[in-house]
């Protein structure tokens, strides 16, 4: 049984592991590739990989419009990792230009800031919204969020990672959209998914 649809954007990147863990919740999950299926969709996952070449098989496909539209409507969304950074208004350290494809989520990415430091790495955040045990997070060449505006929620920090040792944001809320760092779907943890579906699921309830 399910009561929602999600889709998870499959262009590039990590988007099978996605799929599984939605199958895993109970969710139907499908692949999306093309425009006219974000119609059927109650929310939308834009995985992890490379945000600059999924933006440019993005835009090959005819889906940064429909993508942008989809966002501006208010309908749930994810982004994890390179997702993260194409929902951002802002992004520092991209390759070219400042400004990152998709939007509509207040704030300001660096696209490789853990990723500096160390090419991956793992950490157990507190992430009080998912519940007491902490969230176990992989980190692959990831974005960290440097700013935010002011009604965007605060889910999960990376302690100590700041320019002068302070906690570095890697999960944010904002309404429907979501955003994290790291990589939720390579852990066994399903409580980012089952979140998730919450989210969807709230906004349908308020749409009726
Ligand atoms: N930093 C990468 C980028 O710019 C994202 C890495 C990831 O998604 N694992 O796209």
């Amino acid at each position: 049984m399910s009561e929602i649809r999600l889709g998870v954007l499959a262009l590039q990147g990590a988007f099978r592991e996605h799929i599984n863990m939605l199958e895993r919740i109970g969710v139907e999950a499908v692949e999306v590739r093309r425009a006219e299926q974000l119609d059927d969709l109650d929310g939308l996952i834009i995985p992890g990989g490379e945000s600059t070449s999924m933006g440019l098989v993005a835009e090959r496909w005819g889906l940064v419009e429909p993508l942008r539209q989809w966002v501006h409507m208010g309908r749930p969304t994810w982004g994890t990792c390179a997702g993260m950074i194409l929902l951002a208004e802002q992004a520092t350290g991209q390759k070219q230009g400042g400004q990152a494809l998709i939007g509509g989520l207040d704030v300001t990415v660096n696209r490789n800031y853990f990723g500096r430091q160390v090419d991956s790495f793992e950490a157990d955040l507190d992430a009080p919204a998912l519940g007491e045990t902490p969230v176990h997070a992989v980190f692959i060449r990831a974005p960290a969020i440097t700013a935010i505006a002011d009604d965007v929620e605060v889910l999960t920090t990376v302690p100590g990672w700041g320019n002068n040792h302070e906690a570095v944001i890697a999960a944010v809320r904002k309404g429907p959209i979501l955003a994290t760092a790291f990589h939720p779907e390579l852990t066994d943890d399903l409580r980012w998914h089952r979140y998730f579906a919450q989210i969807v699921r709230e906004n349908m309830q308020r749409a009726d």
